[in-house]
């Protein structure tokens, strides 16, 4: 296979719900073809019989035996050729061979050899079979023996026929209308024939339904589309090379090896299912309703979130909550812990963006805030790294400002005490409050281990133009972050510079902040993170030394105990800044064709904070385009 079908699957996944049902219903249906191809040997046996006798029997002899029940004989049977002498309780005596029946016309005497004149009649009242072995079969039910034989050997013949013509009118029709409506079709059929088989009740229902059931075996009719419409037999071998054009590489020999056995398994258990009928009903059914998985499968809208960090991650997460029927991959360039995600010190403390109402910024903040805190006092709250903390943002002079917005979504907002501000003797005025923290890398982590727990893949790639996506995914959403600025060109995105420290310094328990947002120190589970800088528009990665002395000493003149702090590390990240983050819907054409985009970027020095809310928003938009692209198909059926 090309590799471009090897990258398809990194898309598509590689061995998802969507290959194992494809796997499963062919699977099923390749047993119940063996099964049904099989099952007339056992269904269509022609055990020991001989013809009925009007009225009730008194005595029976068999050569030198005698016995009171019919039963009793056919454990000494020997031939066809034999015949069975029965004494009448009107004292008729009739010989009972296979296909004929003589009443003798002297009955006084009951001997087994008898030389004397008899009559001759046909099997007017039926026959009687030898019930020790086979209970029940075609034959036996609708009496196919003696000169209605050939009717029997009919069985088989006609099943192969309806093979035969489904092969050839399927296959053509697979030709001209393709192979998915032919599958959908014939499975349908094989699916009503095959349980409606079991209710026949006469020979020529019972093969006509068989003739149809058998016309429907339509992986002998695809393959044998395939095959140039000959060679049936080693097209029916096939049926595993088709489906492997499904299976990623890793799994291909496997699933083609297991799958090609089945047919033989159906074959080797037809006899048990004839015995058990209701398991073989089951069959076509449980092929059928994997098929239907399958289809929805195909029809689930395929949703590419673009970017890992925690906006691409939150988000993801958020489509699979709200939008349960979506198949969403998640494609990055980078996942943690190498996003500017993973640099951010994480604290839910808002960044006001200006150019989005204030109404909508406490929304985001307040939902984000919710969902944190809940994780917080759970038992997810470590391992997602999730806090609470205390703390204080002091200012050098009242702020104009004295009440942020999101004053009342954070816990217990007050200004601080006299008391409390002799800690600050270079500032005048404080606020105290108790918010959330993230330790990003956990909680980046913890976002991709509930993708994956929901089904969600995830796949290394970098994307070049969004366009690229579209013949692979129906909607895309974009959560590049400062990549934006590159992927779709936006030059209102620009990067704001950070730099900070992550130190050792367990004893700092609460949060310091200057008002002015440059200086801080956010104690998080193991870290402190000290901080930092806002350089606009510069795009340097590179740690600066004198920067990182700049913001230690900063830091110490809040908190002289920090001068202890050890094991000193430094990040830099670039924060995606823009005067309002991008959540829009935009649908991409090149002629025809479309691709609908949801944006979620530019969240600048507040993405942890308000991450939640904007993602569930994106997450509705995305709702929004799966149901635009459920309506314009829907148009288009009509
Ligand atoms: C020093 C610093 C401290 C911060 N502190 C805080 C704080 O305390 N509180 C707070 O709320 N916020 C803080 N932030 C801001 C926060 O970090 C950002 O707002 C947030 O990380 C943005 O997340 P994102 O997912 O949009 O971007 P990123 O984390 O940058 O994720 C973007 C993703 O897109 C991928 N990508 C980009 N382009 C492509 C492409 N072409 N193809 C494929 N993948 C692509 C990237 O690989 C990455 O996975 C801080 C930021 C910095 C730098």
């Amino acid at each position: 296979m090309a590799p471009s079908s090897e990258r398809l699957f990194d898309s598509l996944g590689h061995f998802g719900r969507f290959q194992a049902c494809v796997y499963f219903a062919s699977v099923f249906q390749a047993m119940s073809c063996g099964i049904h191809y099989l099952a007339s040997v056992f269904m269509a046996v022609t055990p020991n019989f001989v013809c009925g006798f009007p009225g009730n029997v008194s005595s029976i002899l068999f050569h030198n035996s005698s016995a009171s029940s019919i039963q009793d004989i056919w454990t000494l049977w020997t031939s066809a050729d034999n015949y069975i002498v029965v004494q009448l309780e009107n004292g008729e005596i009739w010989e009972l061979d296979q296909c004929s029946r003589s009443k003798r016309k002297v009955s006084l005497d009951l001997a087994y050899e008898y030389k004397g004149n008899k009559s001759v009649f046909s099997c007017s009242d039926g026959f009687l079979y030898d019930d020790t072995k086979w209970k029940n079969t075609v034959v036996t039910q609708w009496d196919l023996v003696c000169d209605r034989e050939w009717l029997a050997k009919l069985i088989q013949p006609t099943f192969m026929l309806g093979v035969l013509i489904g092969a050839v009118i399927f296959g053509d029709i697979a030709d001209r209308l393709g192979r998915q409506r032919v599958i959908w079709f014939t499975s349908a059929g094989q699916f009503v024939f095959g349980i409606a088989v079991a209710f026949t009740f006469d020979y020529y229902s019972f093969v006509v339904v068989r003739f149809l059931l058998a016309m429907d075996f339509n992986i002998l009719i695809i393959l044998a589309n395939m095959a140039g419409k000959f060679s049936i037999g080693v097209a029916f071998g096939l049926i595993y090379l088709y489906t492997a054009e499904l299976y990623p590489t890793i799994v291909r020999s496997l699933a083609v090896g297991s799958g090609s056995m089945m047919c033989r398994v159906g074959s080797v258990v037809a006899p048990f299912c004839v015995y058990l009928r209701s398991v073989w009903i089951f069959m076509p059914l449980v092929h059928f309703s994997l098929l239907c998985l399958c289809i929805l499968e195909m029809a689930a809208p395929r949703v590419a979130v673009v970017g890992a960090g925690v906006i691409g991650l939150s988000t993801a997460l958020c489509i699979v909550e709200t939008c349960p029927s979506s198949s969403v991959t998640v494609l990055s360039d980078q996942f943690s812990p190498n996003t500017t995600s993973d640099v951010a010190a994480g604290m839910l403390i808002p960044h006001t963006y200006p150019g989005t109402p204030i109404h909508v910024q406490k929304q985001w903040f307040k939902e984000t805030f919710t969902y944190l805190f809940a994780i917080s006092n759970s038992a997810e709250a470590s391992e997602a790294g999730i806090h609470l903390v205390s703390g204080w943002q002091v200012f050098k002079s009242t702020p104009k400002e004295e009440l942020p917005f999101w004053s009342d979504v954070v816990l217990g907002f007050r200004p601080m005490s006299e008391a409390e501000l002799q800690k600050f003797p270079q500032h005048r005025f404080g606020q105290a409050f108790t918010t959330l923290k993230c330790d990003c890398p956990p909680y980046l982590l913890w976002l991709e281990k509930r993708l994956k727990a929901t089904g969600v893949q995830m796949y290394n790639r970098k994307v070049a133009d969004l366009w690229e996506l579209h013949s692979e995914y129906d909607i895309v959403v974009n959560c590049t972050g400062i990549g934006a600025h590159q992927l779709v060109g936006d030059k209102k995105l620009f990067p704001v510079r950070g730099q900070v420290l992550q130190v050792h310094a367990p004893w700092v328990k609460h949060f310091i902040r200057d008002g002015d947002g440059l200086t801080y120190i956010y104690p998080g589970i193991n870290r402190v993170t000290l901080g930092g800088t806002r350089e606009k528009k510069s795009w340097s990665l590179l740690p600066d030394p004198g920067t990182t002395k700049d913001i230690f000493d900063r830091c110490c003149s809040l908190e002289a105990s920090l001068q202890k702090a050890q094991d000193v590390k430094v990040k830099v990240g670039l924060r995606p800044s823009r005067q309002c983050v991008r959540l829009q819907r935009e649908v991409l054409s090149q002629g025809e064709l479309k691709l609908p985009v949801v944006h979620n970027y530019g969240h600048g020095a507040g993405g942890f904070s308000v991450h939640r809310g904007t993602a569930k928003e994106a997450a509705h938009l995305v709702g929004e385009c799966i149901a635009a692209l459920r309506g314009s198909s829907l148009r288009a059926k009509l």
